[in-house]
């Protein structure tokens, strides 16, 4: 142990603090079974989840895209022990994928048996509602 004193750091967090109204075109899609992602109308880069404002040229100029929703799994991780939120589920399997737009989508990966699963195999990225209620998205066959 050292002798010099030291003190705890305080614990950083990141919030990010988008206005209602600008996601909430997100939120009323997926209930309509979409996927939405903003566009930058200066740069045209593409954000998922999607962005108030772009981080690369510093625009708040976004459009509102429809997401295709071919991807691609480039990652995914099989949890067999879940955090306590989730001690309700089966083991479940999370996925990276890799929309045609070219932006990254991290959802739960379904309807596969975890053997059929395998990197860059083509999915569907759905929009759906939890058995709880939640707007939210997912991959699946496709
Ligand atoms: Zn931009």
């Amino acid at each position: 142990m050292s002798s010099m004193p030291t003190i705890k750091s305080r614990e950083i967090k990141i919030v990010q603090d988008i206005p209602i109204s600008k996601t909430l075109k997100f939120w009323e899609g997926l209930k309509e079974g979409k996927v939405y992602a903003t566009k930058c109308k200066k740069c045209g880069k593409v954000y998922f989840p999607p962005s108030a404002d772009c981080p690369e040229c510093l625009s708040s100029e976004m459009d509102w895209i429809e997401l295709s929703s071919e991807a691609e799994i480039e990652t995914f991780t099989h949890v067999v022990v879940r955090p306590t939120t989730f001690q309700q589920y089966k083991p479940y399997t999370v996925a990276i994928g890799k929309l045609k737009e070219g932006v990254r989508v991290l959802a739960w990966l379904t309807g596969f048996k975890l053997s059929q699963i395998s990197v860059g195999m083509k999915v569907k990225l759905v929009a759906k509602i939890s058995p709880e209620g939640y707007a939210t998205y997912e991959f699946v066959p496709p």
